[in-house]
């Protein structure tokens, strides 16, 4: 591509060089990887987010992240995932190569926004039924999230959800990052927080922070780091039984059992009938009681004795927005998880992440008025 097919456009302290089919910039947000801008795409016509990866190579961190994000979306395909609409590089050889610019579907705001809103019934259980069939989705390609949160999930005003990251990959990605960005440890399951093997029903932990701040109008378990985050959730859920420690390593085991211990409030006390909407006039099991059952359900410390996802899909307060296709929609292609255990050079990722986006632009040329 050469230069004369980009505009620049300065947003804020950064600088967005985009082609030229996309006008109208804005910033919409801020994360780890950096800027999202609002833009509209004069060749399909419509609204869409363009998010800037600055150097994405530049540590293992930043480089495995950008890497599986591209691989993964390029995979799924559920209408509860965000959907990559274009990729592009404003730099024109290998040498040169320092942007990746990922083209999306543009929402309207993410969930932080919404939590603080009054929500129906009918929204909260629809917004959390979204949530449990894309994590499904992702669940079908073996890929398991464990960090979802409110700010990578995001919605539009006909309250459609999607989920806009792909969560931890499986080893590494903790690794200690100099960053001045803040990671939100809010919504991390116990069994991430104490380093045990996890199953899929690691997400319906963090489904049910969601869920539970939706009801409550605060962050459940608002820790300052690990050890206050695992305090915040036994003074509210109860110190968990013998069983479930003698699971843990060691070392985490002395420290979790010599922690003061704490009997715990039942979901009647977490979620008394005073924080929810009052009851559907069209759903006779969308009430109070029926969304603490599963909140009880769901925040249960110890995963061997909290709901699947499918027992939640199928849940009373759940099941009314039931649709075949959306629950068991084809699964995207396996992915390969070779990519969350590479250990490369900066160098390696530079060239792998280039070859994507060349590779991206080959298969999409002929689509749409070209990439
Ligand atoms: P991210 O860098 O993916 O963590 O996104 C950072 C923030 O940008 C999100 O919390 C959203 O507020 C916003 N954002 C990202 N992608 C989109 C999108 N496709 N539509 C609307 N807002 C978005």
């Amino acid at each position: 591509m050469s230069q004369d097919e980009f505009d620049t456009h300065d947003i804020g302290d950064s600088r967005f060089t985009v082609l030229k089919r996309y006008t109208h910039l804005r910033s919409v947000g801020s994360g780890a990887q950096g800027i999202v801008c609002a833009a509209y795409d004069t060749v399909l016509k419509q609204h869409v987010a363009i998010k800037k990866l600055s150097r994405p190579f530049q540590n293992q961190t930043h480089a495995k992240r950008a890497y599986r994000e591209f691989v993964i979306m390029k995979l799924v395909n559920h209408k509860n995932i965000i959907q990559l609409l274009n990729v592009f590089t404003p730099q024109s050889t290998f040498e040169q190569f320092q942007d990746v610019y990922l083209v999306m579907e543009l929402m309207d705001a993410n969930l932080c926004q919404v939590i603080q809103m009054d929500l129906d019934h009918e929204r909260v259980s629809y917004l959390v039924y979204q949530m449990l069939c894309g994590i499904k989705h992702l669940h079908s390609a073996g890929i398991i999230h464990r960090d979802l949160k409110p700010s990578n999930i995001v919605v539009k005003q006909d309250c459609s959800l999607k989920i806009l990251d792909f969560g931890l990959a499986r080893t590494a990605g903790m690794a200690f990052m100099m960053t001045p960005y803040v990671v939100t440890r809010y919504y991390r399951a116990p069994e991430v927080i104490l380093g045990m093997g996890y199953e899929a029903n690691v997400d319906i932990w963090s489904i049910g922070c969601i869920f539970g701040e939706m009801v409550r109008g605060g962050v459940m378990f608002p820790g300052t780091d690990h050890i206050d985050q695992w305090t915040k959730i036994i003074e509210l859920l109860g110190t968990p039984c013998s069983d479930f420690m003698s699971r843990l390593q060691a070392t985490v085991r002395n420290y979790v059992e010599n922690r003061p211990k704490f009997p715990g409030h039942s979901a009647e006390q977490l979620f008394p009938d005073v924080l929810f909407p009052t009851p559907s006039q069209d759903h006779e099991t969308l009430n109070a009681n029926m969304a603490r059952d599963l909140l009880k359900r769901m925040l249960v410390i110890d995963p061997d004795k909290r709901i699947s996802v499918e027992e939640a899909i199928n849940h009373p307060y759940i099941r009314v927005w039931y649709d075949e296709e959306e629950v068991n929609g084809p699964p995207p292609g396996p992915y390969d998880h070779g990519v969350d255990e590479k250990e490369i050079s900066v160098e390696t990722w530079k060239d792998l992440i280039y070859k994507e986006v060349v590779a991206y632009q080959k298969e999409n040329a002929n689509v749409q008025g070209g990439a």
